[in-house]
């Protein structure tokens, strides 16, 4: 007999396998999922290993199978365990991320007769068993539901287990079926010849029905029947209308099935691969010799840093790699930081791959999603774009992942378990299946730009755009001193400079972006007439302002101050400055500019489904002149009429309370700052802040990655910052903030004990504190960091009580 090890979908599980074993004539393999009894109930489970020897010495047999192949890959079963012992999260968590949408659904029981023996004397079953016997073997197959239904739960149970146990049935189990309902488009054609709708129409348009008249017209033009959206696109009908000639006997509507088609293929023309400029050349030339090269399985893996600035033609260099990868017969997987942004992306490998690519993003139905994973396990596309979850995709034969602007934050998983970066599992990935791996971005995080220059990557540079536009290469960057305002007694939100400019680029009939980040917005305090912030003298880290008791917390190690009255810089008085929002800024800036059209994007009045792209395709179409958003706006667009970017405050971000506020504030500049220029005109951004000299905002003004790389990692060395250490940030969240504060003291004497006893050196706890965002939904929250190396290993040892949650390698401490 055999053994299997099996992750349990309960969540008592947490980290480990249960042992079950095979019964007899049941085939099982290795990332099979299968049914077991757990304690009273059955719970659904993945095989991750099969033994000779069960783990205990009592285990019990699995129930069945749930489907009849692997459902995980023989290199996703090893990924799973990788995340659960990385990130310390249940091993089911990370086996869940891989399986089907909509797979943990609930067992459904069928019973069936066996074949009764010749010497069974029926006549010693009670009426009921009987009947229910009967009623069985008549249909073949009952679910147990049926059952109740007609006997009454705890009755129909009883009978049930009473015929199983005299072997006269049998149990088997299925999932309730996904209801995914086929997706159907009116098509429309004439219910009448030709000449007769042509002459209808000239009827019609005497009477001045013009847009019946149209549609006659249009529908008379065609050979097929159309369907509604085209015909809506054409000939700008609606339904009325298209009711109107129905009603009239002039049009009939019939509804047919469509094969869900991710992607639009209408609007999209097929492109060949551009010819290379020298850089993109040589670039590509190190990935391809990388892909003929055949890499065992846990070998090292081959990743690249391809680090090039905005425009410098990333996109190509990913879709001739993948065009490479596809001939030698393999797929590819391409992560986005945020699918509603990346249109552009996608019509790109749309162009290049027609109908061989899988876009995945979360406004598809349960059925459209399920449908969409069992194509690409089929093997029907040659790549799979989607958010940070898409490299779970079931992708066969994977050898290339490109990871765009891989610094961008959404590819952590912050909010839930398994709290995983997809950067970290695509390396993880890549050495498990021998893929390449591309890592792109014009402002590469920190933390990979070090490991590339420590021959952990290999680095790829594309230092200038593809098509320069005359005279500056990249746009020119201004930065104003608000300090310089003040003194010219200027109090507007808006500068001398940002104004002029605006003034000027919206007279010539051009587009503005105008950027706030309000993130963190009020919480630090700063004096408006020297831009000095209070840090904390352990940490660094900004204060935090707590409205409630008026006072600066270090949200690290709880170090607290008063509000100081004046500026301990420049005394001035002028010290209680809080930030401003975008609703607050659009108001000065009607005021300010009356003459220009404004449209407000951000994540208030973008709720809901289409309404990025609504506001954008506005924008686009010039039907606003300024564009005023958060950091959404500074991703992916390519808007050629943007001439003008104004960074209202580019401080908010540059004093978030954590240490990587530098790098975020270089990385939003840079993309802030990329979206102008982009089409033939030139570009022009203006920045206003406080702190002028700051080498983050230095640097963006200069476009100088290495300018700022040098002193940002010159500063993370200095303080034992990641990556010279390793972070884990656990948090206590509770509805009484005192408890929290104890819950977490306690934690903290526990962390501190076990690390002595086992004499782990350099560890560092820090804290317990009030969490950045102190309370959310109505809990309080503490946290402890860790810092360090081998952090999981460290906590795998000690046991997280309820109300606990751990973050490896968090992506921020706010
Ligand atoms: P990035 O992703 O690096 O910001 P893009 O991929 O958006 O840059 O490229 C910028 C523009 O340059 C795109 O319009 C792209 O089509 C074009 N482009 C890229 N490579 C070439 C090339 N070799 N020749 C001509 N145009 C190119
Ligand atoms: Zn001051
Ligand atoms: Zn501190």
């Amino acid at each position: 007999m055999g053994y299997a090890e099996v992750s349990v979908n309960s969540p008592i599980a947490q980290r480990r396998t249960f042992s079950y074993a095979i019964p007899p004539g049941l085939s099982i393999d290795v990332g099979q999922a299968v049914w077991v009894p757990f304690g009273n109930r059955l719970l659904q489970g993945v095989v991750l290993e099969l033994s000779d020897y069960p783990a205990v010495e009592e285990v019990r047999e699995i129930a069945g199978v749930i489907e009849p192949h692997p459902i995980l890959s023989p290199y996703q079963v090893p990924l799973a365990c990788w995340i659960s012992e990385h990130y310390l999260s249940p091993l089911f968590d990370a086996v869940a991320l891989m399986l089907p949408p909509g797979f943990e659904r609930k067992a459904l029981t069928f019973i069936a007769v066996s074949a009764i023996p010749d010497d069974f004397d029926l006549s010693s079953l009670s009426r009921e068993q009987r009947h229910t016997l009967g009623l069985v073997r008549r249909q073949g197959k009952v679910s147990l539901k049926e059952l109740e239904k007609t006997l009454g739960q705890k009755k129909a149970q009883r009978i049930v287990s009473q015929l199983v146990k005299l072997g006269l049935a049998t149990r088997s189990y299925e999932m309730e079926p996904i209801r995914a309902r086929p997706k159907v488009e009116s098509y429309l054609s004439l219910a009448v010849a030709a000449g007769k709708a042509r002459e209808e129409a000239t009827r019609l348009r005497e009477r001045g029905a013009v847009r019946q008249a149209a549609l006659l017209d249009f529908l008379a033009r065609q050979s097929e029947p159309v369907s509604l959206a085209e015909a809506r696109q054409k000939t700008k009908c609606n339904k009325t209308i298209v009711d109107a000639l129905v009603g009239k006997g002039l049009v009939t509507v019939r509804q047919v099935e469509v094969k869900r088609e991710p992607i639009s293929y209408q609007s999209i023309t097929l492109s060949s691969p551009l010819p290379l400029t020298v850089a993109q050349k040589s670039a590509l030339a190190r990935i391809q010799s990388s892909l003929l090269q055949k890499r065992d399985n846990n070998a090292s893996s081959a990743a690249f840093l391809l680090h090039g600035v905005t425009g410098s033609g990333k996109t190509e260099i990913y879709l001739q790699a993948l065009a490479e990868a596809v001939k030698r017969g393999k797929r590819g997987i391409v992560l986005v930081p945020e699918i509603a942004l990346t249109p552009q992306t996608i019509e790109w490998f749309a162009s290049r791959f027609p109908h061989r690519v899988a876009v995945l993003h979360s406004q598809l139905s349960l059925g459209e999603r399920f449908d969409e994973w069992r194509r690409i396990r089929n093997g029907e596309f040659d790549v799979v774009i989607g958010p940070r979850s898409a490299i779970f995709a079931p992708q066969p034969d994977l050898g290339l992942i490109v990871i765009d602007e891989e610094h961008e934050w959404t590819y952590k998983q912050h909010d839930k378990s398994p709290r995983y970066h997809a950067r970290d599992v695509a390396i993880k990935l890549a050495e498990l299946t021998g893929a390449v791996v591309i890592l792109g971005s014009a402002t590469p995080d920190v933390e990979t730009f070090y490991r590339a220059q420590q021959g952990d990557y290999q680095l790829l540079q594309l230092p200038e755009r593809v098509t320069p536009s005359e005279g500056s290469p990249l746009p020119q960057v201004e930065v104003v001193d608000l300090r310089e305002e003040l003194k010219a007694g200027n109090r507007s939100l808006f500068s001398r400079s940002l104004s002029q400019a605006m003034t000027r680029a919206v007279a010539g009939g051009e587009q503005v972006i105008l950027f706030l980040n309000r993130r963190g917005a009020a919480t630090f305090i700063q004096c408006r007439n020297c831009g000095f912030v209070l840090r904390c003298r352990r940490c660094e880290v900004v204060l935090t302002h707590h409205p409630a008791e008026d006072v600066l917390v270090c949200h690290q190690c709880n170090y607290k101050v008063s509000v100081p009255q004046v500026c301990p810089q420049c005394l001035s008085r002028r010290i209680k400055f809080l930030g401003t929002g975008t609703q607050k800024l659009e108001q000065e800036a009607g005021y300010t500019f009356p003459q220009a059209r404004l449209l407000r994007w951000d994540s208030d009045v973008t709720r809901g489904r289409g309404s990025h792209q609504a506001r954008l395709n506005k924008f686009r179409a010039h039907e606003a002149d300024v564009l005023i958003g958060t950091q959404m706006i500074a991703k992916g667009l390519d808007l050629p009429l943007v001439t003008l970017v104004g960074v209202i405050n580019a401080d908010i971000a540059l004093n978030l309370p954590d240490f990587r506020a530098g790098e975020k504030t270089f990385q939003l500049l840079g993309q802030v700052a990329g979206r102008a220029g982009r089409g033939t005109l030139w570009g022009q951004v203006i920045i206003q802040t406080y702190a002028p000299e700051h080498y983050a905002i230095q640097a963006a003004a200069k476009h100088d990655y290495a300018l700022f790389y040098n002193r940002e990692i010159t500063y993370r060395r200095q303080l034992h910052n990641p990556p010279f250490t390793q972070l884990a940030c656990l948090v206590y969240s509770h509805t009484n903030d005192a408890l929290c504060q104890r819950k977490a003291e306690r934690m903290k004497r526990r962390l501190v004990a076990e690390r002595d006893s086992r004499g782990v050196a350099d560890l560092g706890i820090i804290g317990p504190a009030p969490a950045f965002i102190h309370r959310l939904r109505g809990r309080f929250r503490w946290q402890i960091i860790l810092r360090g190396s081998e952090l999981s290993a460290f906590l795998s040892q000690i046991p997280v009580p309820q109300g606990w949650t751990v973050d490896i390698e968090p992506i921020s401490l706010v």
